[in-house]
């Protein structure tokens, strides 16, 4: 299942953006969204009014297809780049096994927090990591 990258994105009349590849089960396409751009993955056989998964990133269309074009769906979770995953669950790579580093839990902004925090003040995945964490120590040991 090998993503095929388009020499030229293809204009998604119904979407109004554009896809910049597809493989046997999606397509990738990203959206103009307020103030960002929307890389979402549509199901190729699926409906035409939703998407799977979803990210946003800056204004910036080439930002966008240099992180596609260096993502490994099959055995990346996620493509880097975006700071908003509008979208739940996070996607599942079918290999995620073969890089787990890769595959390290991100939060909704983007950023490996349980490593190396994350920059947006009270990120949520993180305040309920730490409260989890809180929850699962004695009190002893606090
Ligand atoms: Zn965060």
């Amino acid at each position: 299942m090998t993503m095929q990258l388009h020499q030229t994105p293809i204009l998604d009349e119904h979407w109004q953006g554009f896809e910049l590849a597809r493989d046997e089960t999606f397509r990738y396409v990203w959206i103009w969204q307020g103030s960002n751009i929307r890389l979402i993955t549509l199901w190729i056989d699926g409906p035409d009014y939703a998407y799977e998964h979803g990210w946003c990133y800056p204004r910036d269309p080439e930002l966008v297809a240099k992180a596609v074009a260096d993502w490994d769906p099959e055995t990346q979770d996620e493509p880097t780049g975006w700071h908003k995953r509008p979208t739940w669950p996070t996607r599942q790579a079918p290999r995620r096994e073969e890089n787990p580093h890769y595959n390290r839990p991100r939060c909704e902004h983007g950023s490996y927090f349980l490593d190396d925090g994350c920059r947006v003040l009270n990120c949520r995945d993180l305040r309920n990591h730490e409260d989890r964490t809180a929850a699962a120590t004695p009190q002893g040991e606090r």
